[in-house]
């Protein structure tokens, strides 16, 4: 953390977050952001009107928090969240957010359960990324068979029509980043893909 960003720190966000801290940690702006933990970032889609606790507006990412002593969630948006885990995460919502944007590039394989599968190009980012995905999450949509690397996306019929995908060609998915806790919330999230658009691609 840069110095001289204290006076930032002792604005809106920690008053919001005192109200949920045990007393201990009220008077201490270090105890107080230790005593909450990252337990899920959720991609808000375009959803408007979502703000974090410090003000800022217009959050795509949704990074939700627990307070390990009161037990009380709430979310921050993916700039205020590294105030509260390592260097990674921010990182991490920067690779989500590449996904969502720009998309990722893959030959479609067809269909394994509700799951459309596609074939990744070896410098794709998802693969570039993969051990800070897999440090992160528990479970992965992305993985490498019979030496080539895969990938899983789920889709909702209005964004991708079945008679669309050709298996063979090559699209770009614009993917939404869904992630779930385990049932007892305390082991690493999942990770899902969400086809958020899907155009044809040169390959
Ligand atoms: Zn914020």
């Amino acid at each position: 953390m840069p110095k001289g960003s204290n006076n930032r720190l002792g604005g809106r966000l920690p008053k919001f977050l005192s109200r949920y801290s045990t007393p201990k940690a009220k008077q201490d702006i270090k105890k107080l952001f230790a005593q909450w933990i990252l337990v899920e970032v959720r991609d808000a889609g375009h959803k408007k009107n979502l703000i974090c606790p410090c003000g800022r507006s217009g959050l795509r990412y949704l990074c939700f928090i627990r307070n390990v002593e009161t037990k009380i969630q709430t979310y921050v948006g993916s700039t205020c969240i590294r105030h509260f885990c390592n260097k990674m995460v921010p990182k991490l919502l920067k690779l989500l957010e590449s996904l969502s944007m720009q998309g990722v590039t893959g030959k479609y394989l067809g269909k394994a359960g509700k799951f459309h599968k596609f074939q990744l190009k070896d410098k794709a980012k998802v693969v570039k990324y993969y051990k800070l995905l897999s440090s992160f999450f528990s479970k992965l949509p992305v993985y490498r068979q019979n030496g080539v690397w895969e990938m899983r996306v789920a889709s909702s019929k209005s964004r991708v029509p079945k008679d669309k995908l050709r298996p063979g060609y090559w699209y770009n998915l614009k993917l939404g980043p869904v992630t779930r806790t385990g049932i007892n919330n305390k082991g690493r999230p999942a990770l899902m893909f969400f086809a958020d658009g899907i155009r044809s691609s040169r390959g």
